[in-house]
């Protein structure tokens, strides 16, 4: 098996036998230990990959329909659940949990003929941008293993990457899916906001979270979402706005109104060879006769507070459901129930979830409730108004994925404020809930790769995707 171009040719080839689809996966499962160094997968769900490739094979033999999918082979960030399967959230918490239902998303692959290689590590709880906060240790940036492969589908990103497998489903509740993507050099998608059913997805911030697509091209990533968007009985908060053939439609069929942030390209945080990237990006937009113009966006600085206190306040909520009672880790050296709660919480969670929940319990204590939450949900409602303003007069709004590109292991760790800024470009989307992808845009001077992120309004992903493959064809 040759290099991995996209599951159209792929295919193509396996139905004029130029290879069996069980060569393929073992293509791949060679690939993961070969390169096991880059701590990408938590479990390989080795045998029952071959035998689904056997089984497929089969169908393709016996001339039976073949799913949408048929043939990818898709990894899975630790947070979707599959039914008999462990998921750990990257955590010590759920130690020996294994999933007692199969997620919507994951449902959906595996009935279109996809082949799930195995759970991928993440940011525990997909709370990162390094994927540093993992019980499992860090996964490594395939460019230079010296560097973080982002975070929190950080193991996610490099599994595409390094050809560990074709696809991965990641999350995105800030920024999980596209800042990886740009790290490493591959496309990332974030859908608007419901678009694909949460059922199955371990909730970090639920009026934030979403499942999202890491792929090497634009094609497989539109037929993944077409495959698992839309309605699903399971979760009441999914959209069951009709989901059109994504894959099908991707020509640009007319000249564009592209807005760029002034305040973006400005950032003293930006580093030069992004900015000049993303500028050339602009310039050749001009130059194929679209619309180029700049927009300013008063409130750049409120994205990152407003992200914090509103997704730490959720996630205070969400996770108080890890008690050490039901499923999971309990410690052992405990007196009574009280301290059987503290000390399992205590020693099962890690450092910056613990620090998440504290924060998000703060912000909504009596005292502080209307200083903090209240007030961000306003300042939410403000944001979404003037992005919307934009999205009225432009088609897309264009600015850096990441302020930087791979940093080195071990250097904002110590440093949450830090890392905090990594997400300020990406959190915008999903602040307002609507769709923005990454999609690669070169090198940096150390050859890291450099993202480039497209923002578009809601439920304009065809828009988007097909935009996005013609800026990377260009
Ligand atoms: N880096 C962001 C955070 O730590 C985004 C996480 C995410 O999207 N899951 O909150």
């Amino acid at each position: 098996m040759d290099t991995y171009h996209s599951l159209k040719l792929l295919q193509l080839e396996l139905k004029q036998e130029k290879y069996s689809l069980t060569s393929v996966v073992k293509y791949y499962l060679n690939q993961i230990k070969v390169q096991k160094h880059l701590n990408v997968f938590l479990d390989v769900y080795e045998t029952e990959a071959l035998a689904k490739a056997e089984e497929l094979q089969k169908k393709l033999k016996a001339g039976k329909p073949l799913g949408k999918l048929f043939g990818l082979v898709i990894g899975i960030k630790d947070v979707l659940v599959q039914e008999n399967y462990k998921v750990r959230a990257a955590s010590k918490i759920l130690e020996g949990f294994e999933s007692q239902f199969t997620g919507t998303a994951v449902q959906r692959l595996l009935d279109e003929d996809a082949i799930i290689i195995g759970s991928q590590n993440c940011d525990e709880f997909a709370m990162g941008s390094s994927n540093e906060n993992s019980a499992f240790g860090p996964t490594l940036n395939a460019a230079d293993n010296s560097k973080v492969a982002g975070g929190s589908s950080g193991a996610s990103a490099v599994a595409v990457q390094a050809g560990l497998c074709m696809a991965s489903l990641g999350t995105d509740t800030g920024g999980s899916v596209r800042q990886p993507a740009a790290f490493c050099g591959v496309v990332g998608l974030k859908p608007t906001y419901s678009r694909i059913s949460r059922y199955g997805l371990i909730a970090f911030a639920s009026s934030f979270d979403c499942i999202g697509i890491l792929s090497k091209n634009i094609e497989d990533n539109a037929l993944i979402l077409e495959v698992i968007a839309g309605h699903d009985e399971f979760d009441s908060t999914v959209s069951s706005e009709k989901v059109p053939a994504y894959a099908e439609n991707l020509q640009l069929d007319k000249k564009l109104k592209i807005a760029f942030v002034k305040e973006t390209l400005e950032s003293e945080a930006l580093q030069p060879e992004i900015k000049e990237a993303t500028l050339s990006k602009l310039e050749w937009l001009k130059s194929q006769g679209h619309q180029v113009e700049e927009v300013t966006f008063l409130y750049l600085d409120y994205l990152l507070p407003t992200y914090y206190i509103l997704t730490t306040a959720e996630a205070s909520s969400n996770l108080s459901r890890f008690d050490g009672v039901r499923y999971g880790y309990r410690a052992s050296e405990v007196q009574d129930v009280e301290s059987m709660y503290k000390l399992s919480r205590t020693q099962g969670f890690g450092e910056e979830v613990k620090r998440r929940i504290m924060l998000g319990t703060f912000v909504l204590s009596a005292d502080y409730f209307d200083d903090y939450y209240t007030k961000a949900q306003k300042v939410r409602r403000i944001i979404r108004d003037e992005t919307s303003a934009v999205f009225a007069e432009y088609n897309f709004i264009i600015m850096p994925t990441t302020p930087t590109t791979a940093f080195s292991l071990g250097t904002k760790r110590d440093n949450p404020a830090e890392m905090y800024l990594e997400d300020v470009f990406t959190v915008q989307a999903n602040v307002v809930g609507s769709p923005a992808i990454s999609i690669p845009n070169g090198k940096d001077k150390q050859n890291l790769p450099i993202g480039l992120q497209i923002m578009a309004d809601s439920f304009k992903e065809r828009e988007l995707y097909a935009f996005a493959d013609y800026l990377m064809k260009s």
